[in-house]
């Protein structure tokens, strides 16, 4: 059965769940007019990561007329329910079964409070009660996992990122069991700390790539003549896996353009390179560090890195 028009169920259903509710004063009127269908929901993150961020999606921004978002996840897994009419937060993009470049009218935004760059800054209340807002949401809608929840990143053809930092995949398995429950009875497993070992399974593979990471964390032996210019040289021995970490912050931006200073506001420079306040640019070494330094950080999926390591073999 389709649901149609302004969801007015919202704080009922997400409350339902076992998640605290902030009702904003006047969220049952706000909006930039109504809701069509009722399609799913799409994730985000603030990309600030302040106990302020949620007035912006109320305010929206000098460019953006708010509400730019129906919910606001704080960092305690509290939701703030923003408005039910529609709100600006999905812009252009494609996802199965919703309208092309058109679904503010068709699905909920829920802005995460994140930083969005890592080491992340999620708090596992937090995420739990992101899956439960979903899942209370979705099974109103009756819809599945899979066909009424995207990230941000998943939707847009405009390059977001967000929610930066969540494997969607696994997001959508726990929000499923949630959905398949009745309200408040799942709780999903509390997240993986970020950093932690990078273990997915028990496979001769896994322990190769385990191996690896060992390596790279241990202390190594280093010629003298290296001594005095290698980061993280003490006493004869290197860290390669500080080194490169420090090498990503410090090494020389000469190319590429530093996607964190566009996250965090400032202009792309091949866009409008008259602009005051451009972007850096960074050299490819910096994105290959990068892409280490998140692999890193950030408990990743072994199994998918295998197989690109294993795809550039042939
Ligand atoms: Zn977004």
């Amino acid at each position: 059965m389709a649901l149609f028009g302004d969801p007015l169920w919202l704080a009922d259903v997400i409350r339902a769940e076992g998640v605290p509710v902030i009702e904003v004063e006047g969220w049952k009127t706000r909006g930039h007019g109504d809701y069509r269908e009722n399609l799913g929901v799409l994730g985000h993150h603030t990309a600030g990561g302040g106990s302020n961020d949620w007035r912006i999606v109320l305010n929206g921004r000098p460019d953006l007329e708010g509400p730019l978002a129906q919910i606001v996840l704080e960092k305690d897994g509290s939701v703030k329910i923003i408005c039910v009419g529609v709100a600006w937060h999905a812009g252009r993009g494609s996802w199965p079964g919703w309208p092309t470049n058109n679904a503010n009218y068709y699905v909920v935004g829920i802005e995460a409070v994140s930083r969005g760059t890592a080491p992340w800054d999620w708090t596992e209340i937090q995420l739990i009660n992101y899956k439960k807002t979903v899942a209370a949401i979705l099974r109103k809608m009756g819809k599945s996992a899979a066909e009424g929840f995207a990230g941000h990143k998943e939707y847009s053809s405009e390059g977001k990122i967000d929610p930066a930092g969540i494997d969607l995949n696994a997001f959508r398995r726990d929000v499923q069991r949630i959905i398949d429950n009745p309200p408040g009875t799942v709780t999903p497993p509390a997240p993986k700390p970020p950093g932690a070992s990078v273990t997915d399974d028990n496979s001769p593979d896994t322990a190769k790539l385990q191996e690896v990471f060992h390596q790279v964390g241990k202390a190594q032996r280093v010629r003298q003549v290296f001594q005095k210019t290698f980061y993280n040289v003490k006493d004869g021995n290197l860290w390669p896996r500080a080194g490169l970490a420090d090498i990503w912050n410090e090494v020389v931006w000469d190319g590429y353009v530093n996607p964190v200073d566009v996250l965090d506001g400032k202009d792309d420079p091949d866009i409008n390179p008259s602009s005051p306040n451009v972007a850096r640019r960074g050299s490819l070494v910096s994105y290959v560090l990068a892409i280490y330094r998140e692999t890193v950080l950030t408990r990743r999926d072994t199994a998918a890195i295998l197989k690109h390591l294993k795809g550039d073999q042939k």
